[in-house]
Formats: C-alpha cells, sequence, structure tokens
C-alpha cells in the first residue's frame, strides 16, 4: 500500500504488478498495525464508510459488504437444506459468522482466523460487521491457521466457507489442493464447500486453478458469481464443490419456501438471485471448462 501524503490515499495493491490500481481517500484511521501475520489497517472513507485492508488488499467495507457476506453463506446453506455445523476459514471481521448465524437451524459455527488481531480490531471499530455474533453461543472460535486446522480437526460439517484473503502471504495455503482435501474428508454426505476464489476478468488462472482441484475432489465443481463494487474488476467469482449434484439444480420455488422458511430479510439475496448466481458469462465458462 502506498499513500498520497497531500490528503493520504491508500492504493488497492492487488493488481499493481499488473499495471492497475484503484485509491481510496483516507479521511481518517481508526486502526493501523503490522501484526504478525500482516499489515492492517482500518480507515474512513466517504464513499464506501469505515474500510479493512490487509497487505493494501480491500477486505470489507461497511457500504458493500452485506453483498459478499449473504452470497457467500445463503447460497450454500439454503441449497444444502438441512446444515446443522459450518465451518468459517478466515472471515476475521464476522461479517460470513452474521449472515451464518442468522440462521436458526445451525447449532454450531466453527471459525478459524489465523489473525486475532483482525477480529479483536474489526469488533472494536467496524462493530456492525459482526453485529454480536461473536457473542453467540453457538460459535466456537479458534485462532490458528485454516490449513492446519483441517489437516488436524476430526469434526464434521455440512458447509464449509473459506472466507480468505487472497492466494498471497497468510492466504496462499488456503488455494492448495491438500487443503481442499482435507476439507472434503471433513464434509458430511451431501456437505458443500464454498471459497472466495477473486474476480475472474482479474484473476482468472485463480478460479481455472481452484475448479481443477475442485474438479479432482468433488462430483460437482463450479462457481457462482456476485459483484461487489469495492473488488474491482468485475463480477467475484465464488467456488463451488459438492459431490451432492441436486443442490444446484434447486428450483426458485423450492428456494422460496426454505428462504421463507429461514425467516429473516436481506440486502441483497433472494431466491432469484441464488438461481442466477449460477448462470455464468461465456469467459467464465471457458475459465472453469477449460480447468
Ligand atoms: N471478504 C474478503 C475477501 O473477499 O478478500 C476476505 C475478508 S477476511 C478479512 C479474510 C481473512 O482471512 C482475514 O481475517 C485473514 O486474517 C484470514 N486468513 C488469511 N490466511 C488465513 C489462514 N491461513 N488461516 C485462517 N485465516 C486466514
Amino acid at each position: 500500500m502506498s499513500d498520497d501524503k497531500e490528503e493520504r490515499w491508500v492504493t488497492e495493491t492487488l493488481y499493481k504488478s499488473e499495471g492497475f490500481t484503484c485509491a481510496f481517500r483516507v479521511d481518517r484511521v481508526l486502526h493501523e498495525e503490522r501484526t504478525a501475520e500482516q499489515h492492517l489497517v482500518i480507515f474512513d472513507n466517504a464513499l464506501f464508510g469505515r474500510m479493512m485492508t490487509l497487505d493494501g488488499i480491500t477486505q470489507v467495507t461497511a457500504r458493500d459488504e452485506f453483498i459478499y457476506h449473504e452470497m457467500m453463506t445463503h447460497v450454500p446453506i439454503l441449497a444444502h437444506g438441512r446444515a446443522r455445523h459450518v465451518l468459517i476459514i478466515g472471515g476475521g471481521d464476522g461479517g460470513i459468522l452474521r449472515e451464518v448465524l442468522r440462521h436458526k437451524d445451525i447449532g454450531k459455527v466453527t471459525m478459524v482466523e489465523i489473525d486475532p488481531a483482525v477480529t479483536e480490531f474489526a469488533k472494536a471499530h467496524m462493530p456492525q460487521v459482526s453485529a454480536g455474533a461473536f457473542d453467540d453461543p453457538r460459535l466456537e472460535l479458534i485462532f490458528a491457521d485454516g490449513a492446519k486446522f483441517v489437516e488436524q480437526t476430526g469434526d464434521s460439517y455440512d458447509v464449509v466457507i473459506v472466507d480468505s484473503t487472497d492466494p498471497i502471504g497468510p492466504g496462499e495455503v488456503l488455494f492448495r489442493e491438500e487443503f481442499y482435501r482435507a476439507i472434503k474428508a471433513r464434509l458430511t454426505p451431501g456437505g458443500v464447500l464454498v471459497t472466495q476464489n477473486g474476480v475472474p476478468f482479474m484473476q482468472g488462472a485463480e478460479l481455472t486453478s481452484t475448479i481443477g482441484k475442485f474438479r479432482r475432489l468433488f462430483r460437482v465443481a463450479t462457481c457462482y458469481m456476485a459483484t461487489i463494487p469495492t473488488y474491482v474488476g468485475g463480477p467475484m467469482a465464488m467456488g463451488w464443490g459438492t459431490d451432492d449434484a441436486s443442490l444446484a439444480a434447486l428450483t426458485v420455488e423450492e428456494l422460496t419456501k426454505r428462504f421463507a422458511a429461514a425467516g429473516f430479510a436481506t440486502r441483497y439475496y433472494t431466491p432469484d438471485t441464488h438461481k442466477a448466481a449460477f448462470a455464468l458469462p461465456r469467459y467464465v465458462l471457458d475459465l472453469v471448462e477449460n480447468a
């Protein structure tokens, strides 16, 4: 992350080596530190509200986080239909946790985050993201490397959500085949793995790589999409791996019944957007089919 000294702009570093960046004006810094794992900054921006970057890469903003957190959770949980134990890898800001816990049938959520500082300072400075989720008695919060955790745990999960950073720094191990294989071994029959898999228009090779690994592990290996404005470059891919082919074939009518039974309102997710998210444009289909 580099700063323009006059006003202090921070620039998105994810695509800098490819010659692209964008900048966010820093109106107020709430917290900045180099943790044991990464460079954490929480700051206010007039357009996107309170934001967090890790190693200069935008992680979460108050204004658009609902899109990503709703689509990474309600799609796999409502498709599965009878999830009782969910595993979150990463997700330190608590947004995924907040949305998972809205499903009252879920009895336990295990969350494995490598950097306690992310959770500590997100709770302190971005409390609306977790919205009290860290106090829910169903939560088992573990501070550890998610790759090591899935190798060691004996537990099983109906849905696993990998809300990781990008495949650089501590997040790199969360894109390896052995990580996905260890998760597969921990999924209950019909279980689902979803992954944060970047913006295909910018990070197409990452999606092809993940889907290729999923294809060696699951009967169904694809992705679904949603557009999060601050994950720049177009719609984002969420990796989808499961042995249950019926889950992606659920009708809007069935999803509508399940969503109504869940009994909560959303700002992005609807049964129609759920179904439509799996309708991939040609250039993304090419990335998936060439995996
Ligand atoms: N929504 C964001 C995105 O799409 O890029 C991700 C947000 S969340 C802040 C990413 C989290 O992954 C961070 O809290 C980071 O500390 C965590 N993380 C990175 N590598 C990890 C690992 N190996 N094990 C567990 N958590 C990890």
